[in-house]
């Protein structure tokens, strides 16, 4: 498929961290105002290319880039604009519907709270869809090896029906259950926030369920080790296990990233991914970016990649994106209007 086909189709992202997804240029104009001095590269091009370490190899050592990019967001200014420029920068790639992501506990380090936070977003998201054409939503991310995840929720439920519509659980997965985090999970499911946790990116499908059947999640970050409990032969999925029939058959969105999930290691090639297997399985498999910087990937690198590698057509990629659509947690009368959209 052509690539200017793909960059003009209209896209939604359910995955994408705002940390994750910066400007090298802006990284490094707020190291300058902030007056950090930590950055690894002194010019943008050097400085992607210090993101893009695609060798990374483990979620570890791909998790610490982050610390470059969390350490300029410690004010309401660096955070509004961050989400200003992920806004617009979405659109530009065609995509019409994001749900962007982030800890508000990472930005605490100079005073704000996790409702300063919340609103910085949200004003820079706010500020995005009024000039682009983008509708954009925020998640709020806890993080699984802290103990403030009931804060986050609780400062996530006062914004509910203004913007922010689901609660998240990210950070590292082996030996951090995400049951240890049920008090914040039922906080924001009894608010009435969507629940998505990562889950099944490099834990086995346990994880996962662990994720759906303990803490209610409806959605699940990555998800891609269902793949240990289903049958493959010749690349297709012949039988599906208990549980992996049961997030087919209850259409539990997996919010897929493969370029990120080539980086963290959980596999070598694109062409072992088991992207193309699950979709054509029948299961909701969506295409994601998960962090733009740190991957250096855009929405339409993501689904040329998944065009190319598993052969989805034209009409393949638009019923992904129209799965997308109905698996967000933002208002369906608008996502309702994307959708008849795409179906023209
Ligand atoms: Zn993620």
């Amino acid at each position: 498929m052509e690539m200017h086909t793909i960059e003009s189709l209209p896209k939604a992202v359910l995955h994408d961290h705002l940390d994750g997804g910066m400007r090298p240029q802006t990284v490094l104009e707020l190291a300058d105002e902030t007056g950090y001095r930590g950055l690894p590269a002194s010019n943008p091009e050097d400085l992607a290319s210090w993101f893009h370490q695609g060798d990374a190899g483990s979620l570890v050592t791909y998790l610490a880039a982050f610390d470059q990019t969390v350490a300029v967001l410690q004010s309401e200014v660096a955070l509004s604009r961050v989400a200003y420029e992920a806004g617009v920068d979405l659109a530009r790639d065609g995509v019409v519907y994001a749900e962007i992501r982030y800890a508000p506990s990472l930005s605490t380090a100079q005073g704000l709270s996790h409702e300063a936070v919340i609103e910085a977003m949200l004003d820079g998201f706010d500020r995005a869809a009024r000039e682009s054409e983008i509708v954009i939503y925020t998640i709020a991310t806890a993080l699984r090896h802290r103990t403030d995840s009931v804060e986050v929720a609780t400062a996530a439920s006062r914004y509910v029906g203004r913007g922010l519509v689901a609660f998240d659980l990210a950070g590292p997965e082996k030996g951090y259950p995400p049951e240890d985090h049920l008090e914040a999970c039922r906080v924001a499911r009894r608010a009435g926030l969507g629940l998505t946790i990562h889950a099944g990116e490099s834990e086995g499908p346990n994880s996962m369920w662990r994720a759906i059947v303990l803490c209610g999640a409806q959605r699940i970050g990555h998800g891609t080790s269902i793949v240990q409990d289903v049958t493959v032969e010749s690349g297709r999925i012949e039988s599906l296990g208990s549980f992996a029939n049961q997030v087919r058959d209850h259409r539990v969105p997996l919010e897929v990233a493969v370029t990120s999930s080539l980086h963290t290691g959980s596999w070598l090639e694109a062409s072992d991914h088991p992207f193309g297997a699950l979709y054509r399985a029948g299961f909701n498999v969506s295409i994601n970016t998960d962090n733009r910087l740190m991957s250096g990937v855009s929405m339409s690198d993501e689904y040329h990649l998944v065009a190319e590698v598993f052969g989805l057509d034209e009409d393949d990629l638009r019923a992904v994106t129209i799965a997308a659509l109905e698996s967000g947690f933002g208002d369906w009368d608008r996502r309702r209007t994307l959708i008849a959209a795409i179906r023209g």
